[in-house]
């Protein structure tokens, strides 16, 4: 059977999702990781849409993606316009993208009601853009909007819009379910018409609007769709999209497909809270398969049974994606997550390197106070290196003071920091216009005139988090800090009651991390 492609829409479709907003540089960052995962399609925006979808776009030139192909999205051109005069469409051009995504209208109410034109003027829209992004050496995707609404009102014209795309050369067409209401039935019977009426490989875009988005996209392969598009943790307008991090276990261990690289299902628990993470997002413990309680025991004979035969009361083995059993802490399992993460960082260890031990229970006492290292992999580097080599810090913050006043309209805010370098030290104080802002400044012009290079980091993004008291403490900040000094980029975090010293936490992380380098 041939392989199931994911079209991951996270940057696109995902950021409609209430509480959803990612930074040009988040975008980056999860563009690269959903690449290392092994996606085969990223969607990272709609140029026509927004300043910050092109900026996404005239950064990832620069970049290399190894396995998946980068999407631009748009629509068809407008109606009664040259397809080459249409902005939107050039914009599409612009972002120099290996593929285009583009959507056109299915449903008969939507051509008369919405774009106020005849049926006629719908598909020349669709073939004529179709084929001018074919003209223009770009691999076609054609999004059918309401692929299923459109056929259930008017099965004939919406079948014609999708040999619209077809004709004018597509290379795959993908019906979508836009209000995310239908039923699996409605969606076989659908994507089976379309089948019969179509040659290109077929794809499925769902909505959860009734808890059916995973279930709608699966029902359709038997259909012959083999592309289904969806985003990581189910993120999307309304209830969400099709959730991919279901579906690519679902297909890996239940269907028995191929997808996604076998081996990278054992960082989808990892993925998940790094979209969480990136997003400031608490994660959802009931998410099916990396959910914190997707595994969890909490029933005495549960607990009991699972001692014994562990898949007595699991689905799968836990550690297939990366998750892990609630009660029984696997210390082997921490132990190699660590050696992993130490192998990534370039150190050379094995599970028996001395200090492992002591690493792993700072680790887990770091977790337990709220540390959270899937987006921190700097401080994580950090505390591996300690560990390894006794290294004296470069510099340390003997003190430091942050004051905040308002002067009419305008707050300023004025930092004072002392640190140590070796035996000598220094004293600066810097405005900002926060109190972190204004830390960072300070911290920054002490440690310049021991260490140029920090000349060149900046800080790149700020994330504050409030922990909940789950245990039996006053509500922590979690502080996570994003960095770049030009060509890379790394992240650092910092926990404390104090907004201000947890931030310090992460300001020195980074500026260590970048001397370390
Ligand atoms: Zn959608």
């Amino acid at each position: 059977m041939s392989q199931v492609e994911i079209y991951d829409t996270t940057l696109r479709d995902g950021t409609q999702g209430e509480g959803v907003t990612f930074s040009v540089a988040d975008k980056l960052r999860i563009a690269e990781r959903l690449d290392v995962f092994g996606v085969h399609y990223i969607e990272g925006g709609w140029p026509g849409s927004n300043p910050r979808d092109i900026e996404f776009f005239e950064q990832a030139k620069h970049r290399t993606f190894h396995r998946a192909k980068l999407a631009a999205f748009g629509s068809t051109r407008r109606k009664d316009v040259h397809v080459g005069s249409d902005d939107q469409v050039r914009l599409l051009l612009d972002a120099d993208t290996p593929v285009v995504t583009i959507f056109g209208k299915t449903w008969m109410l939507h051509v008369r009601e919405v774009l106020q034109t005849t049926p006629e003027e719908n598909l020349a829209m669709i073939t004529d853009t179709v084929r001018y992004l074919k003209d223009h050496g770009k691999f076609v995707v054609y999004d059918a909007e309401h692929a299923f609404d459109g056929a259930k009102d008017d099965v004939e014209y919406s079948v014609a819009t999708w040999q619209a795309a077809e004709r004018g050369g597509a290379d795959v067409i993908t019906l979508c379910d836009t209000n995310g209401g239908s039923v699996p039935a409605d969606i076989l019977a659908i994507t089976t018409r379309a089948r019969q009426a179509l040659t290109v490989r077929l794809g499925i875009h769902t909505h959860d609007d009734i808890g059916l988005g995973v279930a709608n996209a699966l029902v359709s392969l038997e259909a012959g769709v083999t592309h289904i598009q969806g985003t990581v943790n189910g993120y999307g307008e309304r209830t969400g999209n099709c959730n991919l991090t279901s579906v690519m276990p679902i297909l890996q261990f239940k269907y028995g497909r191929s997808s996604v690289p076998a081996e990278s299902l054992a960082q989808l628990k990892e993925l998940s809270q790094f979209l969480d993470e990136t997003a400031n997002l608490r994660p959802n413990p009931r998410l099916p398969w990396v959910g914190a309680a997707a595994f969890s025991h909490k029933g005495g004979t549960h607990v009991n049974a699972v001692q014994k035969v562990v898949h007595s009361y699991e689905h799968i083995d836990p550690a297939l994606i990366g998750n892990s059993r609630h009660v029984l802490i696997s210390d082997l399992a921490g132990r190699s997550n660590i050696v992993m993460k130490a192998r990534e960082l370039g150190f050379d260890v094995t599970n028996a390197t001395p200090g492992l031990r002591e690493m792993l229970d700072r680790v887990k006492e770091l977790e337990h106070k709220g540390y959270e290292f899937e987006s921190a992999d700097g401080s994580l580097a950090l505390l591996i290196r300690r560990a390894l080599t006794g290294e004296e810090r470069p510099f340390v913050v003997d003190a430091y003071h942050v004051s905040m006043r308002r002067e009419g309209q305008t707050s300023v805010c004025e930092a004072t920091v002392k640190v140590r370098v070796g035996k000598e030290s220094a004293h600066t104080v810097a405005d900002g216009d926060g109190p972190v802002n204004a830390l960072d400044a300070a911290l920054r012009s002490a440690l310049v005139k021991f260490y140029p290079q920090l000349e060149q980091v900046r800080l790149t993004d700020y994330k504050v988090r409030i922990i909940d008291s789950t245990i039996g403490t006053a509500a922590r900040t979690r502080v996570l800090i994003e960095s770049s000094n030009g060509t890379t980029e790394w992240g650092t975090v910092g926990v404390d009651d104090n907004i201000v010293e947890a931030s310090l936490q992460a300001l020195v992380d980074s500026l260590e991390y970048a001397l370390t380098r």
